[in-house]
């Protein structure tokens, strides 16, 4: 195995993009990772376990609810530093990212913006420590990318609400305290729900097997006639424009989040090919290795100005979903494809786990599903520059 020397790539001098304090931030996530997370995560991956005692050590780091205000527990931070933060935690492990974006842009955000001062004061600063871990339920069995069609539903009965129905491929899902649930009312509006493990009729059980996210927990929410206590209901927001909102945060992060995971491959291959000799020459002396190097560092520099881009849109708050769209489906096969070609510059090395590229490549492979799949954010950039959606 290399040594753990990472340098991560900036080939337009992006640095002199960030602030000191993006800096500060940025190394702090870094050193975290390279001290806590690179030691284990191949280990956790390989076993198809969530490295559970990460999570406080995430709360103490800020990368819970960063952009959240202090008074609620969370850091106060602008979007550029979020988008840092994911970057960071990717670079590690897109299951270390997955669980810290759930929590932040998925739970924290929606109780923050469309919850009442009580939910506020009672989940956020817990969620914020890791006291608490979160889950998003919004996809179905049934329903994955049209999720207007949910049927999960829930029942006005007087003194509380009575919620039925399944979520499916929820991260966090096995553990979480708190649950952000998306289902409809009596007259079909979709609203949000906040639902606490114990909650009788609720249970979360895991789905194994993954070949990709292994270090992530993923389950089902199962909803048999669980009563919701009338408080626990979001006040301000109906209508799918609730999860889209959250979503835009989420997708958002990954944007940020999956450069951290071609860095991390990129770096790796150049050392590599810097070291390894074949014909009594290092392999980086061949075109065909440079071709390679030489592609992956541009393409990791056009995602790099992309997301740096959205920060700056997102700081003014002037990003659209369909911009975040194009940034999520851009960088996510960027990252896929470095993944692939770095792996390929290892030979064989390239695919053990004493490597980041498989567990990297693996990864990706839900991450360009998850949060609008490839195909259904390109449907998105259709329908922007068109007027006309080609998808429902
Ligand atoms: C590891 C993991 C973690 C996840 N975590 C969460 C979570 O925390 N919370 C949550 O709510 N969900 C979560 N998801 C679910 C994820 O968001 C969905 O998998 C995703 O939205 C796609 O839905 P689907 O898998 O049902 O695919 P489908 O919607 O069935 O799509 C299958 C294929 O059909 C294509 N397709 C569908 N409709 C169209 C169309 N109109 N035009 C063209 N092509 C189309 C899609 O692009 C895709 O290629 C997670 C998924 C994974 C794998």
């Amino acid at each position: 195995m290399l040594a753990n020397t990472y340098k991560s790539p900036d080939y337009y001098l992006t640095d002199e993009l960030f602030s000191a304090e993006h800096k500060m931030i940025r190394s702090a996530i870094r050193d975290w990772v390279n001290k806590a997370v690179i030691p284990i995560i191949d280990e956790a991956n390989q076993k198809h376990q969530f490295p559970q005692h990460l999570v406080k050590e995430l709360g103490e780091l800020g990368a819970f609810g960063p952009c959240i205000p202090q008074k609620y527990g969370g850091a106060g931070m602008d979007q550029m530093s979020y988008g840092l933060i994911m970057q960071e935690l990717e670079r590690g492990d897109s299951a270390i990212r997955s669980m810290a974006s759930v929590q932040s842009s998925l739970v924290m955000y929606p109780i923050c913006k469309f919850g009442s001062e009580e939910q506020r004061m009672k989940y956020l600063p817990k969620l914020a420590t890791g006291e608490f871990v979160g889950a998003f339920g919004l996809t179905e069995p049934d329903y994955g990318s049209d999720p207007g069609s949910m049927i999960t539903n829930f029942t006005d009965k007087g003194d509380y609400y009575l919620l039925n129905g399944a979520k499916m491929w929820i991260t966090n899902a096995p553990i979480a305290d708190v649950c952000v649930v998306w289902a409809k009312d009596d007259e079909g509006i979709i609203k949000g729900l906040i639902v606490e493990k114990g909650m009788e009729g609720f249970t979360a059980p895991e789905i194994l097997k993954k070949w990709s996210l292994r270090a992530s927990l993923t389950g089902e929410l199962i909803f048999d006639n669980v009563k919701i206590p009338k408080k626990n209901l979001l006040p301000d927001i109906k209508g799918l424009k609730g999860p889209l909102t959250c979503l835009s945060s989420a997708r958002y992060g990954i944007a940020w989040g999956v450069i951290g995971a071609a860095m991390d491959c990129y770096d790796t291959a150049l050392r590599y090919s810097l070291e390894r000799k074949q014909f009594n020459k290092p392999i980086a002396s061949f075109q065909l290795t440079q071709k390679k190097l030489a592609e992956i560092l541009t393409e990791i520099t056009k995602a790099q100005l992309l997301a740096w881009r959205l920060g700056i849109l997102r700081n003014e708050d002037r990003a659209t979903p369909a911009q975040i769209s194009m940034a999520k489906r851009n960088n996510v096969q960027m990252a896929l494809d470095v993944a692939r070609e770095s792996r390929q510059i290892l030979g064989a090395m390239g695919i053990t786990g004493d490597f980041p590229m498989m567990r990297h490549m693996m990864n990706l492979e839900s991450v360009i599903t998850y949060e609008g799949t490839h195909d259904i954010h390109l449907l998105i950039t259709g329908n922007d520059i068109t007027g006309i959606s080609a998808f429902y």
